[in-house]
Protein backbone atom coordinates (compact mmCIF):
# COMPACT_ATOMS: atom_id res chain seq x y z
CA UNK A 1 0.00 0.00 0.00
CA UNK A 2 0.95 3.27 -0.65
CA UNK A 3 1.68 6.38 1.28
CA UNK A 4 0.58 9.63 1.26
CA UNK A 5 1.44 12.80 3.44
CA UNK A 6 -2.19 12.74 4.84
CA UNK A 7 -1.26 9.28 5.90
CA UNK A 8 2.16 9.80 7.24
CA UNK A 9 0.82 12.67 9.72
CA UNK A 10 -2.28 10.79 10.73
CA UNK A 11 0.30 8.18 11.65
CA UNK A 12 2.59 11.28 13.66
CA UNK A 13 -0.66 11.86 15.28
CA UNK A 14 -0.78 8.15 16.85
CA UNK A 15 2.53 8.56 17.87
CA UNK A 16 4.14 6.29 14.80
CA UNK A 17 6.37 7.13 11.95
CA UNK A 18 6.12 6.17 8.53
CA UNK A 19 8.09 5.87 5.76
CA UNK A 20 8.13 3.99 2.58
CA UNK A 21 10.08 0.84 1.59
CA UNK A 22 11.25 0.45 -2.02
CA UNK A 23 10.42 -3.05 -3.68
CA UNK A 24 13.14 -2.71 -6.14
CA UNK A 25 16.39 -2.29 -4.15
CA UNK A 26 14.89 -1.96 0.13
CA UNK A 27 15.87 1.38 0.85
CA UNK A 28 13.64 3.29 3.07
CA UNK A 29 12.51 6.88 2.38
CA UNK A 30 11.07 8.97 4.87
CA UNK A 31 8.47 11.31 4.71
CA UNK A 32 6.81 9.67 2.07
CA UNK A 33 7.68 10.65 -1.88
CA UNK A 34 6.68 9.94 -4.85
CA UNK A 35 9.35 7.65 -5.41
CA UNK A 36 12.14 5.75 -4.13
CA UNK A 37 14.94 8.31 -2.75
CA UNK A 38 17.73 5.47 -3.83
CA UNK A 39 16.82 4.86 -7.21
CA UNK A 40 14.07 6.41 -8.16
CA UNK A 41 11.63 3.47 -8.18
CA UNK A 42 7.77 4.18 -7.86
CA UNK A 43 7.18 0.16 -6.69
CA UNK A 44 7.09 1.48 -2.37
CA UNK A 45 5.01 -0.11 0.23
CA UNK A 46 4.33 2.16 3.31
CA UNK A 47 6.85 0.38 6.60
CA UNK A 48 6.72 1.70 10.00
CA UNK A 49 10.29 3.51 11.39
CA UNK A 50 10.88 2.88 14.98
CA UNK A 51 11.04 6.33 15.78
CA UNK A 52 14.44 6.50 17.07
CA UNK A 53 17.56 7.54 16.04
CA UNK A 54 20.32 10.46 16.14
CA UNK A 55 20.67 14.33 16.38
CA UNK A 56 22.88 15.03 13.99
CA UNK A 57 22.07 19.36 13.63
CA UNK A 58 19.48 21.66 15.06
CA UNK A 59 18.60 25.11 15.06
CA UNK A 60 16.83 27.39 18.02
CA UNK A 61 14.68 29.46 16.09
CA UNK A 62 14.32 32.86 18.11
CA UNK A 63 12.22 35.01 15.45
CA UNK A 64 9.77 32.83 14.79
CA UNK A 65 7.69 33.27 11.64
CA UNK A 66 4.32 35.14 11.46
CA UNK A 67 1.68 33.49 13.20
CA UNK A 68 3.87 30.71 14.73
CA UNK A 69 5.24 30.65 18.97
CA UNK A 70 8.84 30.53 19.80
CA UNK A 71 11.30 29.99 20.38
CA UNK A 72 11.46 26.48 19.30
CA UNK A 73 14.27 23.64 17.94
CA UNK A 74 13.87 22.79 14.22
CA UNK A 75 16.22 19.43 14.49
CA UNK A 76 17.69 17.02 12.00
CA UNK A 77 17.53 13.21 12.81
CA UNK A 78 19.27 10.23 11.21
CA UNK A 79 16.84 7.37 12.00
CA UNK A 80 17.77 4.20 12.96
CA UNK A 81 16.41 3.00 9.65
CA UNK A 82 18.82 4.97 7.78
CA UNK A 83 16.71 8.02 6.44
CA UNK A 84 16.94 11.52 7.75
CA UNK A 85 13.93 13.59 9.14
CA UNK A 86 13.46 16.97 9.97
CA UNK A 87 11.66 17.87 13.12
CA UNK A 88 11.28 19.80 16.34
CA UNK A 89 13.50 18.37 19.70
CA UNK A 90 12.02 19.18 22.51
CA UNK A 91 14.96 20.14 24.46
CA UNK A 92 15.07 21.40 28.64
CA UNK A 93 16.93 24.58 29.26
CA UNK A 94 19.39 25.89 26.60
CA UNK A 95 20.09 23.76 23.96
CA UNK A 96 23.69 23.93 22.50
CA UNK A 97 26.48 21.72 20.71
CA UNK A 98 26.53 19.27 23.13
CA UNK A 99 23.36 17.62 22.13
CA UNK A 100 25.02 16.77 18.63
CA UNK A 101 25.53 13.05 18.20
CA UNK A 102 22.69 12.31 21.28
CA UNK A 103 20.31 9.71 20.92
CA UNK A 104 16.90 10.54 20.13
CA UNK A 105 13.24 9.07 19.55
CA UNK A 106 9.59 9.80 18.55
CA UNK A 107 8.02 11.64 21.28
CA UNK A 108 5.04 13.60 20.11
CA UNK A 109 3.77 15.49 16.93
CA UNK A 110 3.25 19.27 16.51
CA UNK A 111 0.42 20.07 14.06
CA UNK A 112 0.97 24.00 12.96
CA UNK A 113 -0.42 26.39 10.26
CA UNK A 114 0.27 29.26 9.01
CA UNK A 115 -1.40 32.05 6.50
CA UNK A 116 1.41 30.67 3.71
CA UNK A 117 0.47 26.98 3.99
CA UNK A 118 -2.46 25.01 2.74
CA UNK A 119 -4.21 24.22 5.60
CA UNK A 120 -2.71 22.33 8.80
CA UNK A 121 0.33 20.58 8.54
CA UNK A 122 2.25 17.67 11.01
CA UNK A 123 5.78 17.55 12.00
CA UNK A 124 7.51 14.71 14.20
CA UNK A 125 8.96 15.92 17.87
CA UNK A 126 12.08 14.06 18.99
CA UNK A 127 13.52 14.33 22.74
CA UNK A 128 16.47 12.90 24.24
CA UNK A 129 16.79 9.48 25.19
CA UNK A 130 17.22 9.71 28.80
CA UNK A 131 14.84 12.51 29.40
CA UNK A 132 10.95 12.34 30.42
ZN1 LIG B 1 14.68 1.92 -4.62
Amino acid sequence: MRLYSADYEEALKKGKLLGERCLDCGTLTCPPLAVCRRCGSRRLEAAELSGRGELMTFTVIRVPPEGMEGPYVVCLVRTEEGPWVMGRLEAEGEAGQELLGRRVRLSGFHAWSDKYSAGERVTPVFRLEGEK
